[in-house]
């Protein structure tokens, strides 16, 4: 496998282990159960299980489960589900906030007792009032002076439910004049009377985010915390936070620039009102940026990790090209993926001199250039071709069936149109032709040449499938931030195409549910996971044969 190239975080890795700072290098993949992991998360995933990986380390999955109204059992499902598949492997059980919650309230009592904590009353209008602004130092709370005696009694009583939703929260008492918005004052802990689904309803306060995060990683022993570049500003914190505890561990906070990619959207929000509204089927819908939607299209877990590796790791937000993840994922296929054949349109050839009722078991190899063995392709007098690889009159560009002149059936016979049946509209409905038996795996003897080569299937023996085409979900290169219109309007209407008359050979009723096939001068295809029945196949269009995007 090509090693991943070094980048700025795994040269302060190398720097730490050489120092003796560190001699175990523990990272974590910290995802909130609140949707399901897309193509940025793999991105994150890559770079933490990654690093674990390469220096011998561990990488926790841990759940950030302080939003229990936004919370739910299937997300966390569907994300252990997706960082396995992704070919990554986490110690033990996986990891939750919520573990913590016995020893972050304690924390929280350490604050208050050391006179680093208060319990404030302003509401959220007054709280915003007070906070100030970038240009503006904020003012501190009328309530932030409360003796130590009375802050412990009232988050006591906060914890007990005395009170409502709102009225109250624990703040770290920092500095309400300091410049970093994030250090005047920040809520560590706020009340929700809403069911937990790891604890219940044992707590009616939830710690937030920002206090959560580092003490969870610092109880987890991580050494390196890595997350993107938006809680640049909240490392004061989560410093402030590990410095003022009695806890010795005190991971190092390292940002680096998400993922963005154009024609792309990538926020959980976003992805979950696509679902919420119908504009695609579900979480997995091929047309997803989704991890789950990825590999429903037939993406391969090692296209989507080189792909991870090849964007880098910088300290700048920078837009990547989303045909570099098609170009990985094409590759992928192209060197891997078993070749068959599939007529989406098809036309029915009738080879007058082959022998009726004959079924010739060809044989074809299951990829050009690798060792994968062959596959039995049946050959009958009826065969269909695609409706675009027949004219009756055509110039010497056009290389496939024209009325009067030969074209090779891909890994058959050499045949020859001699008629054109057409119904009552003048439709074209069957081609006679002739074969010349002798062409099977060699050229025509008398020296002849025949140029075109096209893909067909047994009229008899091959299988009807549903073909799913699918195209990019957005038309425009930032749907995220255009100006004008919604990313709701940039939808692409034609992202997905559904054709119910294809045919494909029969060796892809063997194929298991994701099974991806090159249909040779077609593209890449695989069986889909939810809906393909052995009987009645469903096959997804992965992506193109080429890039028909490149301007
Ligand atoms: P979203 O904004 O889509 O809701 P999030 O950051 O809120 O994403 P989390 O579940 O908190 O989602 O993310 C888990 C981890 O994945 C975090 O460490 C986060 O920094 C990282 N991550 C999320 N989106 C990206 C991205 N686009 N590129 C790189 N890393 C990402
Ligand atoms: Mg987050
Ligand atoms: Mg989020």
């Amino acid at each position: 496998a090509p090693s991943t190239p070094s980048n700025f975080i795994r040269q302060i890795i190398d720097k730490d282990l050489d120092s003796g700072k560190h001699s175990n290098i523990v990272t974590r993949f910290p995802p909130e159960p609140n949707g399901y992991l897309h193509v940025g998360h793999a991105k994150s995933i890559c770079l933490n299980f990654g690093i674990a990986q390469s220096y011998q380390g561990v990488c926790n999955l841990r759940f950030d489960d302080t939003n229990p109204e936004k919370e739910n059992p299937e997300y966390i499902e569907s994300i252990r589900n997706d960082v396995e598949w992704l070919g990554f492997q986490w110690p033990g059980e996986p990891k939750f906030a919520s573990n913590y919650f016995d020893q972050l309230h304690g924390y929280a009592i350490e604050l208050i007792k050391a006179g680093k904590a208060y319990v404030c009353e302003l509401t959220p209008d007054e709280a915003r009032q007070y906070r100030g602004n970038l240009k503006e130092p904020g003012k501190d709370s009328p309530y932030r002076n409360r003796s130590v005696e009375e802050n412990l009694d009232l988050f006591d009583r906060m914890k007990n439910g005395e009170f409502e939703e709102g009225k109250m929260v624990l703040r770290a008492k920092i500095d309400m004049a300091s410049p970093n918005m994030n250090m005047r004052d920040p809520i560590i802990y706020r009340i929700r009377f809403a069911e937990h689904h790891q604890t219940g309803d044992k707590w009616c306060v939830y710690p937030m985010y920002d206090f959560t995060h580092p003490i969870s990683d610092a109880l987890e022993g991580i050494t390196h915390s890595l997350c993107t570049l938006e809680f640049e500003d909240h490392r004061p914190l989560y410093d402030w936070l590990l410095d003022n505890i009695s806890i010795e561990c005190h991971p190092q906070q390292i940002e680096f620039a998400r993922l963005q990619l154009n024609y792309t959207v990538t926020s959980k929000r976003k992805l979950k009102q696509l679902v919420d509204e119908g504009h695609v089927t579900a979480w997995n819908d091929p047309r997803m940026p989704t991890i789950s939607g990825m590999r429903r299209r037939g993406y391969t877990p090692a296209a989507i990790r080189r792909f991870c590796d090849s964007i880098g790791v910088a300290k700048a937000n920078s837009t990547v090209d989303v045909a570099m993840l098609e170009a990985a994922i094409r590759d992928d296929l192209n060197d891997n993926a078993p070749r068959a054949m599939c007529v989406l349109n098809p036309l029915k050839i009738t080879i007058q001199n082959y022998p009726e009722g004959q079924v010739e078991q060809l044989s074809a190899p299951l990829h050009p250039q690798k060792e994968m063995g062959e596959r039995t392709l049946p050959f009958t007098r009826e065969v269909f071709i695609d409706k675009d690889d027949f004219r009756e009159e055509a110039n010497k560009k056009f290389k496939r069936l024209v009325l009067g002149k030969e074209v090779r059936l891909r890994n058959a016979y050499v045949i020859r149109a001699d008629e054109v049946i057409k119904d009552a509209d003048g439709e074209i409905t069957e081609i006679i032709c002739t074969h010349d038996p002798d062409t099977l795996g060699k050229n025509p003897e008398d020296g002849r040449k025949v140029k075109g080569v096209i893909h067909w299937v047994s009229a008899t023996e091959s299988l009807p499938a549903e073909v799913r085409l699918y195209d990019r979900l957005f038309l425009d290169e930032n749907p995220d931030g255009n100006k004008e219109k919604s990313f709701l309007e940039l939808i692409n209407p034609e992202a997905l195409t559904v054709v119910k008359t294809a045919r494909v050979e029969p060796s892809v009723a063997e194929g298991q549910p994701e099974q991806g096939y090159q249909f040779e001068r077609e593209g890449y295809f695989c069986i889909d996971s939810k809906d393909s029945q052995p009987d009645q196949l469903v096959l997804n269009k992965t992506i193109g044969l080429r890039d028909t995007w490149a301007k």
